[in-house]
């Protein structure tokens, strides 16, 4: 899917100006790529209609940069289709705190009920686990392996139905102090009544303050028709999506949200116990959309880039004017993004490797101020003219080097010339992926 969105959006950015056409055959890769990462289709054209809709209004299409407004309303998109924040658990004003597991056989419940509690005792909860599963002696055997594996205690009760043990967890967990109680239920290979019975049983006798559905990302879209199904007869707190590192499509993680209306909010990561993280939807679409730190920049340039100013400054290139006071301008609105390091690093691998070449820390900015305020105006708006003698003069008034001079002089001329590059590769209508002034 990443992929595939990538060369969607290749062609956004590949122009300089867009129009609406351009847009919606874009949408139309979107669209295709989003099936067949098994998202759901209602899911799909719903996503679609909203990007295409605010991208063809607000006065995206006549801004500087259409393409990344665009690409900008996609991934803030799929943020809110996953829930737009982290959906965290709901603790019980009075300890302890019931979470009650259900899921099919095979997603992951008894792993996962481990996963959590390990992961909340990191936090300093201290846990109980509780077996469920009395259908299964293997099952309880296996969450005690799985407890131990995490230090957490395993209650079991021989003999008794689901609800008793839950009942008896719960006062033997007030005895011993447990914050939180994790339930692991008993799962079917498919959904049946007497499964669902045995869980609406244990939830009105324990009124759990959370209910966990644990579904197999690998799945798809049948992980989405499971929690509709779990959702509508249990009124589920939310998803914990498991196998996600093994799932390459993504189309579970995309729906679940926007069809049952519960928040996916932890993902296991792999087989080990503390393979489990909180979801995050700003990061999952990041990654979805394949551009790593790259959307976080493009906020980061919009908000210090004024955009009159980089029209002028793209004048200035096209017709050979640009200065070394422009050189220092810009080095502070670059300064106003953060540190340099930072930024570097956040350039998708063709631009770092070009502006490599330019090191730029935030220790040297300041000699690089402090060289050019030494020069004349006529300097610096003529660099030519600065022989060894001027380079000897503007070190010393600096408190720099001969060498530092000189370096400087050579970073101006790559940046002109690298900007000169930028500027051309625009006029033949292939737009770099990112409008730095730098
Ligand atoms: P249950 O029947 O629902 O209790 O499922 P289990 O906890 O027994 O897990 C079934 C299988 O899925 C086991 O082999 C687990 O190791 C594996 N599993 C669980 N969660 C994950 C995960 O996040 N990633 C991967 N790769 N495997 C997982």
């Amino acid at each position: 899917m990443t992929e595939k969105l990538q060369s969607a959006f290749k062609k956004l950015t590949g122009k300089g100006k867009l129009s609406e056409s351009d847009v919606k055959e874009a949408m139309r890769d979107v669209r295709m790529a989003l099936l067949e990462a098994d998202v759901n289709y209602a899911v799909v054209k719903e996503f679609v209609n909203k990007v295409t809709e605010k991208a063809i209004g607000q006065g995206v299409l006549e801004s500087l940069t259409p393409g990344q407004q665009v690409i900008k309303i996609v991934n803030e998109q799929l943020i809110e289709l996953m829930g737009s924040s982290q959906s965290k658990i709901k603790w019980a004003s009075a300890p302890p705190t019931v979470i009650m597991m259900v899921g099919l056989q095979g997603s992951g419940k008894t792993t996962t009920s481990a996963k959590l509690a390990g992961y909340l005792a990191k936090q300093g909860k201290n846990p109980l686990l509780v077996a469920c599963d009395i259908y299964r002696p293997a099952a309880v055997k296996q969450l005690q392996i799985v407890g131990q594996k995490v230090n957490i205690p395993v209650f079991s009760l021989e003999g008794a139905n689901p609800v008793a043990i839950s009942q008896q967890a719960l006062e033997y967990a007030k005895k011993h102090s447990n914050d939180v109680v994790i339930l692991d239920t008993a799962g079917r290979l498919h959904i049946d009544d007497e499964m669902m019975q045995e869980l609406e049983d244990i939830k009105s006798s324990v009124h759990p303050d959370e209910i966990l559905l644990v579904v197999d990302a690998m799945t798809g879209q049948d992980a989405v028709n499971v929690a509709k199904n779990f959702n509508e007869r249990l009124a589920i707190d939310g998803v914990v999506l498991t196998k996600l590192d093994g799932d390459t499509r993504g189309g579970a993680a995309l729906s679940v949200k926007a069809v049952t209306g519960k928040p996916i909010k932890f993902v296991g990561m792999g087989e080990k116990l503390d393979d489990l993280e909180p979801f995050h939807p700003d990061r999952i679409a990041s990654r979805i959309l394949g551009m790593g730190d790259v959307l976080t920049l493009i906020e980061k340039a919009q908000a210090a880039v004024d955009e009159k100013k980089a029209m002028e400054l793209e004048n200035k290139l096209r017709n050979q004017q640009f200065t070394l006071e422009d050189f220092l301008d810009q080095l502070h609105e670059i300064k106003k993004m953060g540190p340099l390091s930072q930024i570097m690093d956040m350039l998708p691998g063709i631009n770092a490797k070009k502006m490599g070449k330019i090191q730029v820390d935030d220790k040297e900015l300041g000699r690089i101020e402090a060289i050019i305020n030494s020069m004349t105006k006529q300097e610096r708006r003529e660099p030519a003219i600065i022989n060894g003698s001027r380079r000897r003069r503007i070190a010393k008034g600096s408190g720099t080097t001969i060498q530092e001079v000189n370096r400087l002089l050579k970073q101006f001329e790559e940046t002109k010339r690298l900007m000169r590059q930028f500027t051309s590769m625009e006029k033949s209508g292939r737009r770099g992926m990112l409008k730095l002034p730098f």
